[in-house]
């Protein structure tokens, strides 16, 4: 039906203001010319914004930005993209943090690489949904490859199978999905060989536990919440001074549950802690999964970086003899929010994932072969995060991503010198990966309270000053700063700048408060 004809026939289109208008604003072969001149200016603000940003933050407050947020009318649309811009400029760019900015240290957030950039342009302008075939023809084949190399590079065999997903936590949790029920399945079918009665689904469920070491990702016990487990079905592991997971507490606690009639639906070991770039030794713990016939499942969010690495793959080994991984290639892969990816060793287990919908992928579309991704997900519009992947890959190539995080490894390890040896701070534990755990403390006997307040103080001084972005968190009851690395563009003069502005803020913030009399002998 032609404009002309919707607006004469259909009287309701005429009492709604901007209707007309709007179908301006629809992306269609009329409007390709304005899509182009729309989306550049966009990415001309972008590039100009990214190319004079001289800090990570401006430290602006949520105070500070909460009214001109608010201030905003949306009944009061502007029309205009530039205006539109200008306005963005004001209430989001200006003060953005920049995860490009190599004094950028906080968080598991990387730079992104261009390939990837033009992926997301590509992706969302085509909005291809990668549920069934008739609505990403293509895009389902080549998520498909992408799933298979990832696969093949863990090294998970011929039956391997997986599935993109937005991030970590929703890979975690499909994966333990997965485990639950073929845990479920396992006791059904040992109860019916005994010749007992099949336990009901109400029965097995508060007998799992999942094993997991204590440095793990906090998804995992939510994971465990949501898949109507509790918090409580998971048990942590205790870890050795590297931040491991000490498998001969996991040989103890497997023991533990066969002897009190719990069952153990997976171990989830971490290739990279998110705190310290720890990976559990991975081949220990396959050994111990397999005599105990038990789930493994590898998070590999952080770690799946080395996957790519020309020289530090082995890092890795015993991860081919997981029966299910995630990988985050938004952190490690140097990819755009959101791009991740849950994998299994075999491609059935992912059937616990399907449901027929008559309207999408009826039974009978499974008889004609037709590829249906919907299958094998717990979603269903999903995004083609896979293309970002593609373009990575056809553009740069994988070795090119490897060396990338290679270099972050590297200057990681130069970090941990320098921090060692640095009699302002202590640093927690020599790094696999690219973070550095540490804190400052001051050469006298100062109250350890009070040394974690002037640690608190000096990221959220550093923090409100813009110069860097850093992280905190807790060890052993102390709090402590963090950096994590994965901007190749971050050099060691750089964390050097950093260590000296932290220890600055810590410094003054001590001298400020430390006992009166204390603080004048130590002036005398
Ligand atoms: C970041 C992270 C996750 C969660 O991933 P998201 O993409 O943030 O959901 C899970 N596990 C580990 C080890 C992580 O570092």
């Amino acid at each position: 039906m032609s404009f002309l004809a919707q607006t004469a026939e259909d009287p309701s289109s005429e009492s709604i203001p901007g209707a007309a208008d709007g179908r301006t604003h629809l992306f269609n072969d009329r409007t390709a010319e304005s899509y182009r001149r729309s989306v550049t200016d966009g990415v001309g603000l972008v590039a100009s914004t990214v190319a004079r940003t001289d800090r990570p933050f401006t430290g602006v407050t949520p105070g500070e930005l909460a009214p001109e947020i608010s201030g905003i009318d949306l009944e009061q649309p502007l029309g205009d993209p530039h205006a539109a811009l200008k306005e963005l400029e004001r209430v989001y760019l200006k003060d953005a943090v920049y995860f490009h900015h190599p004094r950028y240290l906080a968080h598991l957030n990387c730079p992104v690489v261009i390939p990837a950039l033009l992926g997301e342009a590509v992706l969302s302008a085509v909005n291809s949904s990668l549920d069934t075939w008739d609505q990403s023809a293509g895009g389902t084949l080549i998520e498909r490859r992408l799933i298979d190399w990832t696969a093949e590079r863990i090294g998970l065999g011929e039956a391997a199978d997986g599935i993109f997903t937005s991030g970590g936590s929703q890979s975690n949790l499909h994966a333990l999905l997965l485990a639950r029920d073929e845990a479920c399945k396992l006791v059904e079918k040992e109860a019916a060989a005994a010749g007992e009665p099949v336990p009901p689904k109400s029965e097995i469920l508060p007998r799992l536990r999942i094993l997991t070491s204590q440095a793990s990702h906090f998804s995992v016990k939510k994971s465990a919440a949501i898949l109507g487990l509790g918090y409580e079905a998971v048990i942590a592991i205790p870890c050795d001074q590297d931040r491991r997971m000490r498998t001969v507490a996991l040989a103890r606690e497997l023991d533990r549950c066969l002897s009190e009639n719990q069952v153990v639906m997976a171990v989830v070991a971490t290739a990279g802690t998110t705190d310290f770039g720890s990976i559990d030794p991975l081949p220990e713990i396959a050994e111990l999964c397999s005599r105990h016939g038990s789930w493994m499942h590898v998070d590999a969010a952080y770690g799946c970086g080395l996957l790519a690495s020309p020289t530090r793959r082995h890092l890795l080994d015993g991860i081919e003899r997981a029966d299910s991984v995630t990988v985050d290639y938004h952190k490690s892969f140097f990819q755009p929010v959101s791009s991740s990816a849950v994998l299994v060793r075999d491609r059935v287990t992912l059937s616990h994932a399907t449901y027929h919908a008559d309207y999408l992928n009826p039974e009978r579309s499974v008889e004609k072969l037709i590829p249906n991704q919907v299958d094998k997900s717990i979603q269903t519009t999903r995004r083609f995060d896979a293309l970002k992947l593609w373009l990575t890959l056809r553009i740069m190539g994988a070795d090119a991503i490897g060396a990338l995080f290679d270099e972050v490894v590297d200057r990681a390890a130069e970090g941990w010198n320098l921090l060692d040896t640095d009699p302002r701070f202590e640093v927690v534990t020599e790094p696999q990966l690219s973070t550095l755990v540490f804190r400052y403390v001051p050469g006298d006997d100062s109250d350890a309270d009070l040394v974690d307040r002037a640690n608190l103080h000096a990221r959220e001084a550093l923090a409100a000053s813009g110069e860097a972005v850093v992280a905190g968190t807790v060890v052993d009851g102390r709090h402590y700063l963090k950096f994590t690395l994965l901007n190749p563009e971050t050099s060691l003069r750089d964390i050097a700048f950093v260590l000296d502005l932290l220890a600055e803020h810590a410094g003054q913030y001590l001298a400020l408060h430390i006992e009166p009399e204390l603080s004048h002998s130590r002036a005398s």
